[in-house]
């Protein structure tokens, strides 16, 4: 690696993004290639000779752009936000840079440590409980993803029960696991991981009546239930912030419930875990005190990129013993002395990011309240977006908004119109919509009834770019209604 080489390389790189960026709203916000566009145009072999860096960013710019789908356009209203900031592309650069690998303290004693101060900071900002630190019997961790958490805290959870229960035969086999039907997907996908079976994960119904919450009674029904089964409650996942609409389940009742059972309480708030650093709306996270472990995702709405999640749990102890390897060839003293955090025994894999650098460059380049302000702004377009949405009869609000997502449905005027009529108008809708290449959204089904997702939150979305998905909505909406009504 030359050092000189690299500078006039990076350069280059920089002056390339930042064009990027300059010319984003140019694209098609989601890309509009063909499947194969790539596999089938690309040599099929690596080059054999070294190649100049012009000549392969021209390749970028031909080549993979257009089969990009642009999440950093203000155009951009899918999914959640992944929102990029200059603090997180220095803190990336650094940590590529370094490439420093911390699996123990002494591989990298800076990047554990300052692990610890950010995890510290975030907890502060999130008013987290004490017992979830350090200083406690507690601590946190930077992760990839959800996904990962919910499969270290279930793993954690199992052993700690294993511990508890007589050790007889088919005693996994009884565990069960607990959630709402709104709980994202990644839940059972870590069960599946962990080696438990999908029917005994319990999906509990919600309702609109109760904004897709999970009820307390419903948790406490199941539970009894399996018990006098003879199965073994083990783990419940609540959300802050649902994928499909943002619904937050009650976690203090809930918590209380899962305390009597002595099982494992994971908090998922992998959205919404971002927005609970304004005063105003962390009294969703009320309750969390009763919690066993609680995961948000900055590469959501926290101005920092994939991937980055942070996870806190109470009792280091047992979620450490699930996890931990002590082979000869890492030992050292610092670790012998148990002084340090090792961070290999907090996660899957030996290997990890030095991740800390980019949450600690957001952290420091916006401070706590350019956080506060970013997330402010997007939930006032939100609720801009929402006032015009129920100003216009046309349209409903199918939830009530918590954060800067929403969901909505266009109608049908004739009042005989069944469900499915309008699920197809909207599934249209949105398609001739995504098809502008102007906007792009998602959906979500929820009790069989299709709505249209806008999850605002993109760093580069203006008051402008609402209005003007407002606008070309109201334009899409006239043209499918005037076909359905002849
Ligand atoms: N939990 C919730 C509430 C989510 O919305 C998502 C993704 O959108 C996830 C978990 C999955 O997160 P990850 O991809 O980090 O595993």
């Amino acid at each position: 690696l030359d050092p000189e080489e690299f500078r006039k390389q990076a350069h280059l790189v920089v002056d390339f993004i930042a064009d990027y960026y300059s010319n984003i709203e140019q694209y098609p916000v989601c890309s509009q290639v063909k499947p194969g566009f790539l596999t089938e145009t690309m040599l099929k072999l690596a080059p054999l000779e070294p190649e100049p860096i012009e000549t392969i960013m021209q390749d970028v710019q031909n080549h993979i752009i257009p089969g990009l789908t642009h999440w950093e356009s203000p155009g951009f209203f899918a999914f959640f936000p992944c929102t990029a900031s200059i603090g997180n592309f220095l803190g990336e650069m650094l940590i590529t840079g370094f490439n420093a690998i911390p699996f123990n303290w002494l591989a990298s004693p800076a990047a554990t440590e300052l692990e610890m101060v950010v995890l510290e900071w975030v907890l502060n900002l999130l008013q987290l409980p004490k017992s979830f630190w350090f200083s406690s019997d507690g601590g946190g961790v930077l992760l990839g993803s959800t996904c990962e958490a919910l499969v270290c805290t279930l793993v954690a959870a199992r052993e700690k029960k294993l511990s508890k229960v007589a050790a007889e035969e088919g005693v996994l086999e009884k565990m069960v696991i607990y959630c709402s039907d709104q709980t994202h997907f990644s839940l059972k996908k870590a069960c599946g991981v962990v080696g438990i079976s999908p029917q005994n994960v319990r999906a509990i119904v919600t309702t609109k009546s109760m904004n897709y919450e999970l009820s307390s009674l419903a948790l406490l029904n199941a539970i009894e239930t399996d018990l006098r089964s003879g199965l073994i409650p083990l783990y419940v996942c609540l959300t802050v912030g649902t994928t499909q609409t943002t619904a937050v389940d009650p976690l203090g009742t809930l918590c209380e419930i899962a305390n009597r059972f002595d099982m494992w309480v994971h908090v998922d708030a992998a959205y919404a875990g971002s927005a609970c650093i304004c005063p105003e709306f962390r009294h969703f996270l009320d309750g969390v005190e009763e919690a066993t472990s609680f995961s948000f995702n900055p590469h959501k709405w926290f101005l920092t990129t994939l991937d980055c999640c942070c996870l806190w749990v109470k009792d280091r102890t047992v979620y450490t013993k699930a996890l931990s390897s002590d082979p000869e060839y890492l030992k050292n003293k610092p670790s012998e002395s148990k002084q340090v955090v090792d961070y290999k025994d907090w996660q899957i894999s030996l290997t990890r990011r030095f991740k800390a650098m980019k949450l600690w460059m957001v952290l420091r380049m916006h401070g706590a309240s350019g956080l506060r302000e970013f997330i402010r702004k997007q939930v006032k377009m939100a609720q801009h977006f929402e006032k015009l949405l129920s100003r216009d009869k046309r349209f409903e609000l199918v939830v009530p908004r918590n954060f800067a997502t929403l969901c909505f449905r266009l109608l049908l005027a004739n009042q005989s119109s069944c469900d499915g009529d309008i699920n197809m108008l909207n599934k249209q809708l949105l398609e001739s919509l995504n098809a502008t290449g102007r906007v792009y959204m998602t959906h979500a089904v929820v009790e069989g009834v299709y709505v249209i997702r806008v999850s605002i939150g993109a760093v580069l979305a203006q008051d402008k770019h609402v209005s003007m998905l407002w606008d070309l909505l109201q334009e899409h909406a006239e043209v499918l209604l005037a076909k359905y009504v002849t």
